[in-house]
């Protein structure tokens, strides 16, 4: 055989009662990135809401920002040290580590031992990063709905700070490694969708918005402008649009990509069969 093979894709069946699939309430960063990357896995996670079981890494990140958010929301600022962190991780750690969440991904006492090392690492290196006793937050996860070109844009911003000067910040945690210089125009995609968010709910435009990736102690600031939001507008408007013609059709491709290693979906994803069928006869 001379040149790649594609894998040959059955569309997996309907297994909706409906004539065509119904479209979801809202377009958020994770649905776009979605989409964009699979509209199967956007079809199973979104539409049709099949069991994704979280993973290790995802619990991380949910484990540190519940800390940072209790950090912010509750502690006055000069009391903002690691010191309070840990007691507040360790306030939060019997109830996480007994959710049904956790308890899926059966880590035994040494992997447990494990994570929790990791989680302390990654708040260390939080404030390695920055000083919180000098923040001044003005809204932490904050819930933000808003109508733009008829589509209903939601997120949740982990922090909207207001420096001394008036500007506004948005911070955005991640607990990975900060991406390749390739890859890294897309992953600011979402603190752009979040910077919209603010100027349509809240009125005000950050001046910044900042990822912080503790995985590597690396901080990606960018600047929205009038360019950025209406490259945002017209890339949702677009992505939607896709979406919508996806729902009527009841067409929702596989894209496989190195994403599929880490994909909830592949036990049930055509792709992958049809990947492993290819490989299986070529031996
Ligand atoms: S395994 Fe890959 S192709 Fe299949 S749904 Fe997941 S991301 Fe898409």
């Amino acid at each position: 055989m001379t040149g790649a093979a594609s894998p040959s894709v059955t569309h997996p069946p309907r297994n909706l009662a409906t004539v065509s699939f119904p479209l979801p309430s809202t377009l958020t960063p994770s649905k776009l990135g979605r989409f964009v990357n699979c509209p199967l896995a956007f079809r199973y996670s979104y539409i049709e809401h099949l069991p994704e079981p979280a993973s290790i890494y995802q619990l991380r990140g949910t484990l540190v920002h519940v800390v940072l958010q209790q950090l912010f929301a509750e502690v006055t600022p000069c009391e903002r040290t690691p010191e309070r962190a840990r007691a507040i991780l360790e306030a939060a750690w019997p109830a996480f580590r007994s959710d049904d969440e956790f308890l899926a991904l059966e880590l035994d006492e040494a992997a447990t031992a494990s994570f929790l090392r990791e989680i302390h690492s990654l708040l260390a290196r939080y404030f390695a990063l920055e000083d919180p006793t000098q923040v001044r937050p003005v809204g932490v996860e904050l819930d933000l709905h808003a109508e733009v070109d008829g589509i209903d844009l939601h997120g949740i911003i982990d922090r909207l700070d207001h420096l001394p000067d008036g500007r506004f910040v948005l911070v955005d945690y991640k607990t990975g490694r900060s991406p390749r210089a390739e890859r890294s125009r897309s992953r600011l995609t979402g603190v752009q969708f979040y910077a919209l968010l603010c100027e349509r709910v809240l009125g005000v435009r950050p001046s910044e918005v900042r990822l912080m990736y503790l995985g590597d102690q690396v901080v990606v600031v960018d600047e929205p402008t009038d360019q950025s939001m209406r490259g945002l507008r017209q890339r949702a408007t677009a992505v939607w649009a896709a979406i919508e013609r996806a729902c009527a059709t009841e067409d929702f491709r596989p894209n496989p990509s190195p994403l599929c290693k880490t994909c909830a979906f592949r036990g049930t994803c055509p792709a992958v069969a049809a990947e492993s069928n290819l490989v299986g006869a070529a031996r």
